[in-house]
């Protein structure tokens, strides 16, 4: 009770200070000028100044809100999903009304990989993966056991390192060095990014509240399961499309393939799990909910919001943004007695014809209902009156392409029947281990690295027969570390994915790293290996045969477009099309605030267009 008190008193002083001051160099400013000067001198840039100088007193709310996953070209869409959206006839008109109060950058990316763990962190610390060395989603390879297994650990703060070797540095623990009565939160939809972000414990995380389905407090209710296609705010959920799956039945069956029969689609193992396991992947009505009572409960400074739905469902039912890819489904649907006869009931991706539009676009209206309880729960809060808001994505995603040759993409399989790797068998020592998903993956060589230009080379020349296009093509690019640094045109950076302290200063003691980056083109999707399913955060066994996972997903170049629009009181709103990177909105974050980041950062500040 003291201590709040204490709080109270001091937040009451800096406001004092903050007022104090600001009239006083008003008032220096004013008496200074004739008023001829008038005319010569910006009203915006003297107040500009005079906020800018006065940030260390000032303490505005930090409130990012990242929808994961998120295509900003659903921002286009109509009601419907279609091209041409307009005021009044909006697929997220709730996104609008936020974005009509913001500056929005159109042209905006994150970093490769386009995935999950290593974008939340590079907007909160302004870096890419070469500045936090982390590269996997959920956790990845760091080195090898006596045994030649490759020793996967769950990533985690506690071994990020900037290009210099030291703990990287985020806006939590900068904002808690800045004011240290504050309050922080992280609440995620993801619970194993927030364990990241949690570290190991030894060192601070800078984090006062971090809430996940399975660790939150007392007060919250637990998640509740609900359908991804058929949420409750779904109106015609008795009547539209359902996506399906391959199943059991159907098509040829061979080891290769099973698990991709029971995961991937909807209605199966993966979409099942996301359903039914309600803590592990709670909806984004939770983390609303949740976020509200938060907020009026512990009333904390900074906020960062993840909310998952969009990527769960993006993994498991698909994406929409791309009107192009539907096409009409062949036989056509029929909806049951008493239904509408809709003609959007009738698409499907014409890269994979068991995904029907119009469930995926349920999904994207919930997530748009739910982003406009947040503001407006928030509003009625009067939390956003004081506030700088950044509203992001950390990625996009895309749809897979679905084939049923299992080995157009298997890099692994492709490589040991040409013998540049050895076959290990159950038991044998791998001399190479491969962690990928969705449209990446890294591959490590533990020894024999003198083959990896080889089987660089050889999987360059590999050709697969693209469904969709019915032509052959080279599924993907594939990257050497000189490629890395170098950086690749189109592709990559140069730096983008070569983390020089781990490589050439540390040696690869503390956290290996990758030979080989592959990114794949088109909608190709790589196997997952080892049983390892990174953005689902479960585990199957080691032994589980290679298989695809997902309908949708990221990783590569074609998701590396993400949202990004900022929000700060009295600051300038509308579209800027100059092209910005994720790393750049945590820089601007830090400027808005006044905090300094202490590790390596890579981000331009962007403060200068928004005032
Ligand atoms: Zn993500």
């Amino acid at each position: 009770m003291a201590k709040d008190n204490l709080r109270g008193n001091h937040i009451t002083t800096n406001k004092q200070i903050c007022r104090r001051s600001f009239l006083k160099k008003v008032t220096a400013l004013l008496g200074g000028l004739t008023f001829m000067d008038w005319g010569l001198f910006s009203i915006k840039g003297a107040l500009a100044s005079v906020l800018g100088t006065n940030k260390g007193n000032n303490q505005e709310k930090l409130i990012f809100i990242a929808i994961d996953a998120l295509h900003p070209k659903y921002f286009e869409l109509d009601a419907r999903g279609l091209p041409g959206g307009s005021e009044g006839n909006w697929l997220m008109p709730n996104i609008h009304a936020f974005l009509k109060k913001s500056l929005w950058y159109r042209n905006a990316k994150s970093y490769l990989p386009a995935a999950t763990d290593m974008n939340h962190l590079n907007v909160l610390a302004g870096t890419s993966s070469a500045q936090s060395g982390i590269i996997s989603v959920w956790a990845q390879p760091t080195g090898w056991d006596e045994n030649g297994e490759a020793i996967v650990t769950r990533t985690s703060m506690s071994f990020a390192r900037d290009d210099k070797g030291r703990p990287v540095d985020t806006l939590f623990h900068a904002w808690k060095r800045r004011w240290p009565e504050s309050k922080t939160m992280l609440i995620t939809g993801k619970e194993w990014v927030g364990e990241m972000f949690r570290g190991n414990g030894s060192d601070s995380s800078g984090i006062d509240i971090l809430v996940t389905g399975p660790n939150h407090p007392d007060y919250l209710k637990p998640p509740l399961k609900e359908s991804l296609a058929d949420p409750h705010t779904d109106i015609d959920a008795a009547c539209d499309p359902e996506s399906t799956r391959l199943g059991l039945f159907g098509g040829s069956m061979n080891p290769n393939n099973v698990m991709t029969r029971l995961y991937t689609g909807q209605g199966s193992l993966l979409t099942w799990q996301m359903e039914h396991f309600a803590n592990h992947f709670p909806h984004d009505s939770w983390i609303v909910d949740s976020t509200l009572e938060i907020f009026k409960r512990d009333k904390p400074d900074m906020a960062y919001i993840l909310l998952a739905q969009c990527d769960d469902a993006g993994h498991a039912i698909g994406c929409a943004w791309d009107p192009s890819e539907f096409i009409n489904v062949n036989p056509p649907y029929k909806p049951p007695e008493g239904c509408e006869k809709k003609p959007e009931y009738q698409l499907v991706s014409s890269r994979n014809k068991l995904l029907f539009k119009e469930a995926i676009l349920d999904v994207i209206r919930d997530i748009d209902i739910q982003f406009g309880r947040l503001i407006a729960g928030l509003q009625r809060q009067g939390v956003l009156d004081k506030a700088n808001v950044i509203l992001l994505s950390d990625h996009s995603a895309v749809n897979h392409l679905y084939t049923e040759d299992f080995s157009s993409t298997d890099c692994v399989g492709l490589l040991e029947s040409a013998g540049i790797i050895e076959k290990p068998g159950l038991l044998g020592k791998k001399e190479m281990y491969a962690f990928s998903v969705s449209s990446y993956g890294v591959l490590y060589w533990r020894k024999n690295k003198e083959k990896v230009s080889e089987a660089k080379a050889f999987l360059l020349a590999h050709r697969a027969l693209n469904p969709q296009t019915g032509s052959k093509e080279c599924p993907w690019w594939v990257l050497d570390r000189s490629d890395m640094k170098n950086g690749l045109e189109e592709v990559c950076l140069p730096g983008e994915l070569y983390h020089t302290y781990y490589v050439d200063a540390d040696k690869e003691q503390t956290v290996i790293w990758p030979d080989l980056i592959i990114l794949a083109k088109n909608g190709w999707q790589i196997p997952v290996y080892n049983g390892q399913i990174p953005n689902v955060g479960i585990k199957a066994p080691t032994w589980s045969p290679p298989w695809r996972v997902y309908n949708g997903g990221h990783g590569s170049v074609d998701t590396l477009p993400i949202v990004a629009a900022v929000s700060i009181p009295a600051g300038k709103t509308g579209l800027h099309d100059r092209p910005i990177r994720i790393a750049d909105l945590g820089v601007t974050a830090a400027a808005l605030s006044g905090l300094k980041l202490k590790s390596t950062t890579i981000g331009s500040d962007l403060s200068k267009d928004l005032i």
